[in-house]
């Protein structure tokens, strides 16, 4: 009761002003006092029969008895009704002259509430040193309590998210690491807390760590990026991660979270309509509308005309001239639709990347010149091939470029109605071969040009409205060049003014060749088949498709140690091309194997006088014996030994 009086007493004493009363007459009593009833924690004294004999401040706001109503009471009444014993407990401890420290537990407040406090008890002396009673400091601990459950339950939040949340300071050092980030990364977090998370980079970019930690760093907020990161078990992984600055409590920047989550299938996805030509998912739902669309349209006329005509031989009785005349008709749409679907299908298999290139050395001239003979004639359009000597050699697949051309010299003839001769020619634009097909028919307005590679795209103009297609073969070409890694473009001043398709491959640097047989085959199923082979057998080999290619390998240094040459290509006499071949290397190769259909005896004399060592028959296990009499005669390799 008596310290309550000081406590009152304390407070009157701490409102005089400091500057009348000097501190050094102030009763130190006097001050203890003013502290206690100043102090924010509820302090409390008690009997040791827990009889509370003083109460600050402090303790009325905590547990909103005022001093009045506690003081000669005993402390139970602060106790929950389920914690009956712990008071006895800390007594007892008390009583031994021990302090309680920071003993966390609940109480209740004068409304009934239950808070979390923490307790400090002390025991106080009387003037012999025994202990007579005990002083009871009290702190609220509810917020602290209530943000430690907040924390616990984002910290279970965090530990059980599917993504992976790291911390980590400003450096990089990792402080936290979740489930989700050991199962996105394969390391545990013993592992990677106190490691930099740099761990996870892969090693061709460096920097990109120390940008995104400086950005952080500037405190410009959070960060989003998709990136590649390398797993414990070296595996490459796509990401999305969102990186976000963590303050302290002066707003400074202390570190970063991080949130990442696998996309390595959306990313293989993408790259796979990308490489596709088709970018989004709205782009796949248009190209099958438009299939649709074409199947309504395209497919359905032609069939229509088959079976209308199919009826009419069917059911009526009709001359010779009629009846041809229409099974002519059917034939031409029975075409019509095989070409068409065969378009269809390509585009899909180029689309899907289904469609393998060959690429191989080619002489883009011999290729031209292959490309325009196989266009046949027509006097009306004229095919002119303008080609310099001596242009690089290109990687291509000849068929697939052969494609191309076919394509790009039909529709110069079909868009030329009034004829007008076409063009064919090839230059060096960079490390690139330009090839172009200029016609003089019907033109293309200029803003179609954009758009004239889009699948099933048709200008729509009534100079051309008698001219029937597809929209398709544009687009297959475009993918077939890019597809070699050239582009394709379309050039015209208008309807009218003739237009100019042109395309680029990329061109084989001029030099020599370091394989060491040259296989020249026009057969490129069978050439590739040689080409394993030898490999198998420890030699290197080159093909080429036609003797002008071969021929072009070792103007630019090549020289075989071996030579395949298959008699049957295009315009090549064999004896004259092998006596050539032997000119140009000085007959230095120790093998030639000639792999051709039937000989007679006195070609073979022939061939063996121009240099040819053996003739084989191109038939089943040709491959082999070849290869095995150019390793016979080869012998072994010092890299083999
Ligand atoms: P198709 O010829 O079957 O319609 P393409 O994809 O080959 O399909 O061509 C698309 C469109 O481009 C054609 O409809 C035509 O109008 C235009 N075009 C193509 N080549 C030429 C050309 N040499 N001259 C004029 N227009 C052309």
């Amino acid at each position: 009761m008596r310290r309550a009086t000081a406590v009152v007493n304390g407070s009157h004493a701490r409102k005089r002003s400091p500057a009348a009363v000097g501190p050094e007459r102030l009763d130190p009593r006097l001050i203890l006092a003013a502290i206690v009833e100043s102090s924010d924690d509820a302090i409390i004294g008690k009997t040791l029969q827990n009889v509370i004999t003083s109460w600050n401040a402090g303790a009325e706001r905590l547990y909103g008895y005022s001093a009045e109503q506690m003081v000669g009471r005993s402390i139970s009444v602060l106790v929950p009704l389920d914690r009956p014993d712990e008071i006895n407990e800390i007594l007892a401890k008390v009583k031994t002259g021990a302090r309680v420290e920071h003993f966390e537990t609940k109480r209740v407040h004068k409304d009934g509430n239950v808070i979390d406090v923490s307790l400090t008890i002390s025991p106080v002396r009387g003037a012999d040193g025994t202990v007579v009673g005990a002083s009871l400091v009290a702190r609220d601990i509810s917020d602290r309590k209530r943000a430690d459950a907040i924390s616990s339950e984002l910290a279970a939040i965090v530990d059980s998210s599917d993504d992976a949340i790291i911390g980590k300071t400003l450096d990089g050092v990792i402080t936290s690491w979740n489930r989700g980030a050991q199962h996105l990364y394969g390391y545990a977090a013993e592992e990677m807390v106190g490691q930099t998370i740099a761990l996870l980079v892969p090693p061709a970019r460096p920097h990109e760590l120390e940008e995104i930690l400086g950005s952080l760093a500037d405190n410009k907020g959070a960060k989003h990026l998709e990136a590649d990161r390398v797993r414990k078990d070296g595996m490459l992984i796509y990401v999305a991660v969102t990186i976000s600055p963590i303050h302290n409590s002066n707003g400074t920047v202390v570190g970063s979270s991080s949130v990442a989550r696998d996309i390595t299938e959306q990313v293989s996805v993408r790259a796979a309509l990308k490489s596709s030509g088709l970018r989004r998912v709205e782009d796949v739902i248009r190209a099958k509308d438009e299939v649709i669309a074409l199947v309504s349209h395209e497919l359905r006329s032609p069939l229509a005309s088959i079976v209308g005509f199919t009826e009419l031989l069917q059911s009526r009785v009709l001359t010779d001239t009629q009846r041809k005349s229409y099974l002519g008709v059917m034939l031409k749409e029975g075409r019509r639709l095989t070409a068409l679907i065969n378009s269809v299908l390509e585009l899909q298999r180029l689309e899907n990347g289904h469609q393998k290139l060959d690429l191989v050395p080619v002489d883009i001239k011999a290729l031209l010149k292959r490309a325009v003979d196989s266009a046949g004639l027509d006097d009306r359009r004229a095919l002119g091939l303008a080609v310099p000597n001596g242009l690089p050699l290109v990687m291509a697949d000849a068929d697939a470029i052969l494609q191309v051309m076919a394509n790009f010299i039909s529709n110069a003839r079909r868009y030329s109605p009034d004829g007008g001769s076409i063009r064919i020619g090839a230059r060096v634009v960079g490390n690139l071969i330009q090839v172009y097909v200029r016609d003089h028919g019907l033109g293309v307005p200029v803003a179609d040009l954009p758009k004239l590679f889009e699948r099933f795209y048709r200008v729509d103009s009534p100079d051309r409205q008698s001219i029937r297609g597809t929209g398709l073969g544009l687009s297959i070409n475009q993918r077939i060049v890019q597809a070699h890694g050239g582009a394709v473009e379309a050039q015209s001043e208008g309807l009218g003014k003739g237009s100019v398709f042109q395309f680029t491959l990329p061109a084989v640097p001029r030099q020599a060749n370091p394989s060491e047989v040259l296989v020249i085959e026009g057969d490129s199923s069978f050439a590739r088949l040689l080409e394993a082979e030898l490999r198998a057998g420890g030699l290197t080999a080159v093909r080429a498709g036609d003797a002008e290619t071969a021929e072009h390998l070792l103007i630019d240094g090549m020289r075989p140690r071996a030579v395949v040459l298959d008699l049957a290509l295009p315009e090549m006499q064999g004896d004259e091309f092998l006596a050539r071949l032997g000119a140009r290397i000085g007959n230095r190769f120790p093998t030639i194997v000639l792999t051709v259909k039937d000989l007679e005896p006195g070609e073979i004399a022939l061939l063996r006088r121009a240099g040819a060592a053996a003739a084989l028959p191109k038939e089943a296990g040709a491959t082999q014996a070849a290869v095995a009499l150019i390793v016979e005669a080869l012998g072994p390799r010092l890299s083999n030994i």
